[in-house]
């Protein structure tokens, strides 16, 4: 029984591979490509790659890893740079004063010793107190007022508005300098001194003029001296000195005096 079914096996197969071979038949060239494929990619195998840093990675610029395998194939990895390592730079920082900028502390990297400048710490400026006027007004100009840090002790000075000394004269002596006719029958000079002691005015190369304070009628040499170096004139020994007028000037009695030299 067995062997009687084989028999018709055999024959179904003969039949089948008859009509595929036919079937077939136009196809056996694509067959034999796929047959040539060739062996190295055939033979595939696992890689095993080593490892080698082929661009160390900096502060600021990324490094790099390559992997190789036996078989020549190779693949990159990027190795992250490494940002700085930044240490203050000591005493590099600078306080702030009333009227300069300061700064942070610079850092500097360690690695690469790039340097970071300190950040500027803006000048706290000056507490000025209250500004107390210096009584310099005069007839040609406002006075000045001023008025101290306490921080630092500097000073500012600004004109104080309104202080000019207006003053119509009656008349002028023989030297330009302009007085007021007081009931005391006195000129009362728009003295040049109201608040110094002497000031005196250059006129020429020989003559100086000045006002001062009743009370100091004779001129010693020292006052020679002191007058001569506030006129911005060498002293001379010859310097004498004649009182030409009394006057007022705010309330205070003055004289007007002629130093010359002669
Ligand atoms: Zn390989
Ligand atoms: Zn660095
Ligand atoms: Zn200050």
């Amino acid at each position: 029984m067995r062997f009687r079914y084989l028999k018709y096996v055999f024959l179904s197969v003969a039949i089948i591979s008859g009509l595929l071979f036919t079937a077939c038949s136009n196809k056996t060239e694509t067959v034999d490509e796929v047959a040539d494929i060739p062996e190295e990619i055939v033979e595939e195998h696992e890689h095993i790659y080593t490892e080698e840093v082929t661009m160390e990675a900096a502060c600021e610029n990324d490094g790099e890893k390559t992997f190789t395998c036996e078989c020549g194939d190779t693949y990159t990895e990027v190795i992250t740079a490494t940002g700085h390592s930044y240490e203050e730079v000591a005493d590099s920082a600078v306080a702030a004063t009333c009227d300069t900028d300061g700064k942070d502390a610079d850092t500097k990297c360690s690695v690469c010793e790039n340097v970071v400048e300190g950040a500027v710490i803006t000048a706290t400026g000056h507490q000025f107190g209250e500004y107390v006027y210096n009584n310099n007004a005069s007839t040609a100009a406002d006075g000045t007022e001023t008025a101290t840090c306490s921080v630092c002790g500097g000073t500012d000075t600004r004109t104080k508005a309104g202080t000019k000394i207006e003053v119509v004269y009656d008349g002028y002596d023989e030297f330009g300098n302009g007085y007021v006719m007081g009931d005391d029958g006195y000129k009362h000079f728009d003295a040049k001194c109201p608040y110094a002691t002497y000031q005196a005015n250059w006129t020429n190369n020989s003559e100086v003029y000045f006002y001062g304070i009743k009370g100091s009628p004779s001129i010693s040499q020292s006052l020679k001296q002191e007058m001569a170096v506030k006129n911005g004139i060498p002293y001379d020994d010859r310097i004498k000195t004649d009182y030409n007028y009394l006057g007022y000037y705010n309330g205070q009695l003055v004289f007007s005096c002629r130093i010359y030299i002669g």
